[in-house]
Formats: C-alpha cells, structure tokens, sequence
C-alpha cells in the first residue's frame, strides 16, 4: 500500500536564482517503510522533506498522503511527527513535559497522556527518566527524548532531518540502530534524511539519491551499491572507479568496450543507453574487485602504484593505468607492495557495468 506520494515536485525560492532547488521529483513510499533521501549538501533533500512536513509548499507538483491531496495543508493538519538535527527541545522543561507537549496540543487527557508518555519512553529506552531536566542528559539521550515526542502523537509518518549528525561516530553507530528498532516496532512510515551514505545503507529499505535537486537514483541499498544508474550514484555511494573505455560492439541490454590492454568485456547497460560502436562508455568498477596480480600477467592491465594506504581492514591502492588513477582495494597485499613498483591488475568481468553519465 502506498503511504505517501509526491508527484513532479518541484520547488524554486524567490531568491533562489534559476535553479529548481527540487526538480520534478517522483517517489512513492510504501506504508511502514523506512526511505532516506541521500545527497551531498544543497541537492534538496530538506526542501523536499519540508514539503512533505509542510513547511513549504510545492511551486509544482502534488504531494498525496493516501489518497488525500495534502498538497497546500498546514503542517499542524498532516499528521507526520519530526525530528530535527538540534532536537529542538525545550531545556527548560523535564523530560516528561517535553514529550507531553503534542499531546497537551491535541488536548489528550491527563490520565492519558501520562500513560502514553511512559508508554514512549520505554520505547525510546527512556522508563524513569520522565523528571529529569534536558540539560541533565546526554546528546544521544536528547536525541531519543526527541524522538519519543515525535512518536507519541502516534504520527501517520515520521520525519527524520539528519537527526544524529550532533552525536559523535559511536554514538552515531548505536543510535541508528535504536532508530531502526523503535521505527519497526512502532511501524510508522518513515522519511529520513541524511548526507552520510553509510547510514543510509545500513538503516534504509529504500533510498532516493539526489543531486541538483533532482532524483538520480531509487532503490533498495543492496541495489544501488551494486548496480548504481549514474557515474554520480557510483562515486558518491561507497568508492567506484568510473572508467571511460572505447565501445567495440553495443546491444540491447550489454555494451562491450576495449580495456587499455586490449582485453575486450561485455557489461550490462542500463536501457535506453543509446551507446554505439565507436562510442565512448563510462564503466563503473568497485576497487574492491580490483585484483592485485604481477606486472608480467599477460591477463592483466598494466600500471604503476602511486599511493598505498594501510587500513587495517584492507590496502588501498591507486595505480596509474594509462594516465588514468584506478582505486583498488585489496585484503591480501604482497608485503612491501610501494609508491612506483609496476603492478597488474585484474577487473573482475562480471562486477563492471556500464553508468549513464
Ligand atoms: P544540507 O544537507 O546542506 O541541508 P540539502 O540537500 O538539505 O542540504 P536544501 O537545504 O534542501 O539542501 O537546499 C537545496 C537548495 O535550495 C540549496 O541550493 C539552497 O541554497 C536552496 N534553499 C534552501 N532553502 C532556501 C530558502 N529558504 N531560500 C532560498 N534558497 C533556499
């Protein structure tokens, strides 16, 4: 069932200059369903996010809850509950009283109130805190103060604004597992936004990635890592190497291109690529299938290492290969592998495709 529906949403600022900051963006999100908007800063995920709170309204474009069109309603007629990057909580007012206040706007009961209250904080892992005061508890404390005030309105949907940005990386990690926890248990249809790709993917069921405004990519994290629709989705999700390689044969649905040792490789094309023999392709290759082999294999792309990074984890490497720098990334290096020895390296066939620029 789909919860929430924005239809060729577009959005300029008077004073925003030519630029859309939000151009023409379709996405259906499903009831119950966690979806982030990803991008860099200034791509427009928090203009659209304000147009589903209704904090803006859409120069263009209809947004849908359902079936409704809440297009042009007032945030305080949605229903969604929000949770802001500086919590935006009142500090001098108990914790208890903070998660009250929508309530106490609803008009909700006392008895109620107090029971639903209770009821949020042990979602939020927060029983007996009720009478302390904000400025007694921790960031990440706060944030699920903020949190349990959002959900105890029982919102239709939550909103989320970078909510973990103001927490050190630890704390990050911890935190967005809770959110992930108490989100599925209340199974409140959620909307998050976040500039970190890594938090996107491990929180995320779905994930639009924006850039200028505009949606470059929609899908499941698994499928956006490894099949990403643009040159941008690939650099920007994880690391890629975004190779430019002559085309040699194109099809339908593969494009196959000549690597710098004159190896041929068939890919996967996106549809509608409108590559053709003689063209130019952009080639996307993780570094982590990237082979590390000797400068003599005959199978392999000849090049020079020019920067070695220990990770503990893995090494990475960037290797010249015919002017171009490749990144690769190996678990098992031979030891003492330096800047400048000659190396080659092996593409893994069936993890190259081909992105649209
Ligand atoms: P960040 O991660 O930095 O918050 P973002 O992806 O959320 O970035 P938005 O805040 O949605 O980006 O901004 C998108 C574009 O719209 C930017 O170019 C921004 O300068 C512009 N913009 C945002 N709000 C306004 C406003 N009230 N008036 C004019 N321009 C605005």
């Amino acid at each position: 069932m789909i919860d929430v529906t924005l239809e060729s949403v577009s959005k300029r600022f008077a004073r925003g200059g030519d630029a859309a900051a939000v151009d023409q963006v379709d996405i259906s999100i499903a009831a119950g369903e966690f979806f982030t908007l990803l991008g860099p800063s200034g791509c427009g995920k928090t203009t659209t996010l304000r147009m589903v709170a209704g904090f803006y309204f859409p120069t263009s474009g209809r947004i849908r809850f359902g079936a409704e069109d809440v297009t042009h309603r007032p945030p305080n007629k949605r229903d969604t509950g929000m949770v802001f990057q500086n919590y935006a909580l009142f500090p001098h007012m108990t914790v208890a009283q903070n998660v009250a206040y929508g309530l106490k706007i609803r008009k909700v009961g006392r008895a109620e109130s107090k029971r639903r209250v209770e009821e949020a904080l042990g979602q939020v892992h927060l029983a007996g805190y009720g009478h302390r005061r904000i400025d007694e508890l921790s960031g990440g404390q706060q944030q699920r103060v903020a949190l349990a005030r959002a959900l105890v309105i029982r919102p239709r949907t939550l909103l989320l604004d970078e909510p973990l940005s103001n927490l050190d990386a630890k704390l990050r990690e911890e935190t967005r597992l809770e959110i992930r926890r108490i989100q599925r248990e209340a199974g409140t249809t959620s909307i998050y936004v976040t500039h970190d790709q890594a938090e996107a993917m491990a929180m995320s069921d779905r994930i639009a990635v924006m850039q200028a405004g505009r949606v470059q990519q929609i899908g499941a994290p698994q499928e956006i890592y490894h099949r990403p629709a643009t040159s941008f989705v690939a650099r920007f999700i994880g690391r890629s190497n975004v190779l430019s390689l002559p085309v040699v044969a194109a099809a339908e649905e593969t494009v196959t291109v000549r690597l710098p040792g004159g190896a041929e490789v068939a890919a996967p094309a996106p549809a509608g690529h409108g590559l053709r023999e003689g063209g130019t392709a952009l080639v996307s290759v993780r570094p982590e299938h990237i082979g590390l082999t000797s400068a003599t294999d005959p199978d392999a792309l000849p090049g020079q290492v020019t920067d070695v990074e220990f990770t503990g984890m893995a090494t990475n490497l960037v290797v010249d290969v015919a002017g171009e720098p490749v990144q690769v990334a190996a678990i098992d290096v031979p030891a003492g592998v330096a800047v400048g020895d000659q190396v080659g390296l092996r593409l893994v066939r069936d993890r190259m495709w081909v992105v649209r620029p």
